[in-house]
């Protein structure tokens, strides 16, 4: 971190404004704001500042600079055009060890001015650190549009009840818990609405009803690794939660955007290694949620494709649970979509299977002469393991053995890799690769295209199979 941002108190603070031309009176205007008690030195003054200086506003100097000016002062600001005066200006802070802001001149600065998006008391600031300006002040743009202004009489609502709410409730976690009810109650509705009398009463009638807090399960999917492919909804409740409860498949990036004093519990580690029961795994929703928590049961991917997300829902039933469920993007979508793969398309396939290689306990094999059908595609999930096996069914039911297939290990990750061949091959590949887990394979004649459609990462794919849709 190149700066800290802090947000400094001004009321009644005295500074001091070295200049007195438009660029000093944008700073003036700034600084005055923050309730700062301001001097402004100059040997001339625009008019604006004559006039503060009628309204009591500002105190003005008119002076050349000189560093006793600097005596008793919180901090100065240097906004003359001439460099000397503003170098003098600066040096005469440092050798006093006051932080000093020249505008427009980063090496003369000792604290910078962010961008500001203002919902006083909510304040946001940006800064790029001086090296890209504006790109900080597209981002607060953005941010403008994006926060409403009625979160500046909000902050200003709750900032009134603070006290009363620590009084009140033990724990930094009551409170938080509070807070968070208060942010999706009608509170919110009422504050946008104008309505802030209603808001009030809204907001002590939360504070003194004695019911207990309901818990709640959230299941979430995390989509297959790149954290941009979170949904809102997935990010809004990993923020919310008091507990996320993950398997392996939730990748790092990932868990870096959960709330940071939210308790984080594993239940899944990779095939072989410890894991905690599926069991186990809906024992402890159940009892976290009927603790009062709101759980985020974050999956890879999507919670209802392969991910035993009804079985974790059903259990919640019994004991009038509320949940809601958030898709996410399924490894086949997004690996496909990352690999460079269409799993459809109009000339090779009209079909698209999503197929698991885990074959059930009881040995039921799946249909083979129906996945074995040409013109479809075949994404299979946890199929590495059986690779060799899936390959000599679909070859045995009939599938073409140059059919093109793609491993995709780490798919929308950093780390992918594609890895394309025949299906006659399939096992091979992924032994000659050492391929590990996760990985989906792909199998049809869509892949054929993948050496063209690929775009992410440096190893776009690792043997194309050139004009092979030509051979079948
Ligand atoms: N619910 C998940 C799938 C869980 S099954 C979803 O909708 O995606 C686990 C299997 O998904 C893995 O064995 C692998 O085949 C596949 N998978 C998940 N994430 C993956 C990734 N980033 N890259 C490749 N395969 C992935």
């Amino acid at each position: 971190m190149q700066y800290l941002p802090i947000f400094a108190q001004l009321q009644q603070r005295p500074v001091l404004l070295v200049g007195a031309g438009l660029v000093a009176l944008r700073k003036a205007n700034t600084l005055l704001s923050a309730g700062a008690r301001l001097t402004v030195v100059s040997t001339e003054f625009h008019a604006d500042f004559l006039h503060w200086q009628q309204q009591g506003k500002v105190q003005l100097i008119q002076a050349e600079f000189a560093a006793e000016q600097l005596n008793g002062q919180f901090l100065v600001v240097a906004a003359t055009d001439k460099d000397a005066v503003n170098q003098a200006v600066f040096q005469a802070a440092e050798a006093r060890q006051m932080l000093v802001n020249t505008v427009d001149d980063q090496p003369l600065c000792s604290f910078i001015f962010p961008a500001i998006v203002d919902r006083s008391p909510l304040l946001v600031a940006i800064s790029s650190g001086g090296a890209a300006p504006v790109l900080a002040r597209r981002i607060r743009e953005k941010l403008e549009s994006l926060l409403p202004q009625y979160l500046g009489p909000l902050s200003q609502l709750v900032g009134n009840f603070r006290s009363q709410v620590k009084q009140k409730l033990d724990g930094f976690a009551a409170r938080r818990q509070f807070w968070e009810k208060v942010f999706n109650s009608a509170v919110v509705r009422d504050v946008q609405a104008g309505r802030l009398e209603a808001a009030q009463h809204q907001l002590e009638q939360l504070l003194h009803s004695e019911q207990p807090e309901q818990g709640e399960v959230w299941l979430v999917g995390a989509g297959p690794g790149d954290p941009e492919l979170l949904t809102l909804k997935a990010l809004q409740c990993m923020q919310q939660a008091d507990v996320v409860v993950y398997d392996y498949l939730v990748s790092e990036p990932i868990l870096q955007l959960v709330r940071r004093d939210a308790e984080l519990i594993c239940v899944g580690k990779k095939a072989g290694a410890h894991s905690v029961s599926q069991e186990d795994t809906n024992n402890l929703l159940v009892s976290l949620a009927l603790s009062g928590k709101k759980v985020c049961r974050l999956k890879g991917g999507d919670p209802f494709i392969f991910g035993r997300g009804a079985e974790e829902i059903e259990v919640l039933l019994p004991h009038k649970i509320a949940f809601q469920v958030v898709p996410g993007i399924t490894a086949a979508a997004g690996c496909a979509a990352y690999a460079g793969i269409a799993l459809t398309h109009r000339d090779y396939a009209q079909t698209v299977q999503f197929v698991t290689g885990h074959c059930r306990k009881d040995g039921t094999e799946p249909d083979w002469n129906s996945l074995a059908k040409a013109n479809q595609t075949l994404a299979i999930y946890m199929g590495l393991m059986k690779a060799d096996h899936i390959q000599q069914q679909l070859l045995q039911a009939g599938r073409a053995a140059q059919t093109p297939v793609a491993i995709i290990e780490n798919g929308t990750r950093p780390e992918q890799r594609v890895f394309t061949g025949q299906l006659a091959e399939l096992a091979e590949l992924i032994e000659q690769h050492q391929v590990q887990s996760p990985a989906l394979l792909i199998i049809g004649e869509v892949v054929a295209l993948q050496s063209q459609l690929a775009w992410f990462g440096d190893h776009t794919s690792q043997s194309a199979p050139a004009a092979l849709l030509n051979q079948l």
